[in-house]
């Protein structure tokens, strides 16, 4: 993620910051330039703005000025009530409903980190409202009226729609999920970065010359997915699965291989963002220091060989780790990556450098 600064009083602001909170100036974000910076209204109704990042005119996005559960901004030429990020929604919570609001809008912050990462790769976003190959996004609770008691929304994805039981934004269920799966880490960016994997799949993969490629590497994904599923809830992961696999849940299937894989790209790219944006420098203080020492000296997308983000990555991850743990906390990273996911991991690389024309 980058570092946002208020171009009026030069404070620095967060992604999600809405007003700065040192000059009072309203805040939009404007996901063409990718700036976060003050706008000022240009009618008295306050309807359009003009946002400092290009001088453009803007309006904010509905879900911006009607729910405070966004902060980007829309061209007005583009004729839009919703910004990028917003018209992927295809459904919403029941807002009458206690607290489906906090919760949506939790998501929504998230969703825009998603977005924010996957317009710095040069990804086609396109919302399935208006094409069927575009993506889009159902936030459902369990109780909603369309379902009876006994449906459980399931988080996953189906041909370019990605559902989000909204129950994953509660830290209580989110927490009592992730040790009934046994997992070591459960956000809901890593859900949005998972599922938007399998989209990309779909997109970048099936109908492509690099399927080739991908069965090789990740295996036969001709094999029945939901079989394939069953077992592993069974039986569990192969014994040796640290050696191929990211984690135990990517060995179920070459599917979930590759999306969980396609989480971590994204999560190493975007933390390593932002440590170039801080301009973070790791030189340990031991003796054997020089082994993790690194400057995040580049911008991870402007970067083409995979193993020199890899080796950062590790420093950096280390480094994050260990300052987590300080603070009390678990591992922010509670991976190990083994040389088999490094190869996938560059293969996603090239494929997406390959796909926005950068090699
Ligand atoms: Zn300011
Ligand atoms: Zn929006
Ligand atoms: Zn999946």
């Amino acid at each position: 993620m980058k570092l946002f600064t208020c171009s009026r009083c030069g404070n620095l602001l967060y992604f999600e910051n809405v007003k700065c909170l040192q000059c009072k100036s309203e805040l939009g974000f404007v996901p063409e330039e990718r700036a976060l910076d003050f706008i000022d209204p240009i009618d008295d109704q306050r309807l359009t703005y003009i946002s400092a990042a290009n001088g453009k005119t803007y309006q904010k996005c509905r879900n911006y000025y009607e729910h405070a559960v966004c902060n980007w901004m829309v061209d007005v030429e583009e004729n839009e009530e919703f910004c990028i990020a917003c018209q992927l929604n295809r459904t919403i919570p029941n807002l009458s409903i206690g607290i489906n609001k906090e919760l949506w809008n939790k998501l929504e912050i998230e969703k825009r980190r998603l977005m924010f990462s996957l317009l710095q790769l040069g990804m086609d976003v396109r919302s399935k409202n208006k094409d069927p190959k575009g993506l889009a996004f159902d936030f459902l609770a369990d109780h909603d009226e369309s379902f009876s008691e006994r449906d459980r929304v399931m988080t996953g994805h189906a041909d370019g729609l990605i559902t989000i039981n909204i129950s994953e934004a509660d830290p209580v269920q989110r927490e009592k999920m992730r040790t009934s799966m046994e997992e070591h880490y459960r956000t809901i960016l890593g859900h949005f970065r998972h599922e938007s994997g399998h989209y990309y799949w779909d997109q970048l993969i099936q109908d492509a010359d690099a399927i080739g490629e991908f069965l090789d590497m990740f295996g036969d994904e001709d094999q029945d997915y939901s079989a394939a599923l069953a077992r592993h809830y069974r039986e569990g992961p192969p014994e040796n699965w640290k050696e191929h696999f990211i984690s135990a849940y990517a060995s179920a299937h070459p599917w979930e291989d590759w999306a969980e894989s396609w989480a971590h790209y994204l999560h190493i790219m975007d933390t390593l963002e932002t440590a170039y944006s801080f301009g973070i420098h790791i030189e340990p203080r031991t003796l054997n220091g020089d082994n993790l020492a690194v400057k995040i000296s580049f911008s991870p997308y402007m970067e083409r060989d995979f193993n020199t983000i890899f080796e950062h990555w590790l420093s950096v991850s280390f480094a994050l780790n260990s300052l987590n743990r300080s603070m009390g906390h678990a591992h922010a990273y509670p991976f190990v990556i083994s040389p088999s996911v490094v190869n996938k991991l560059d293969f996603i690389h090239k494929i997406i450098l390959k796909n926005t024309e950068r090699i």
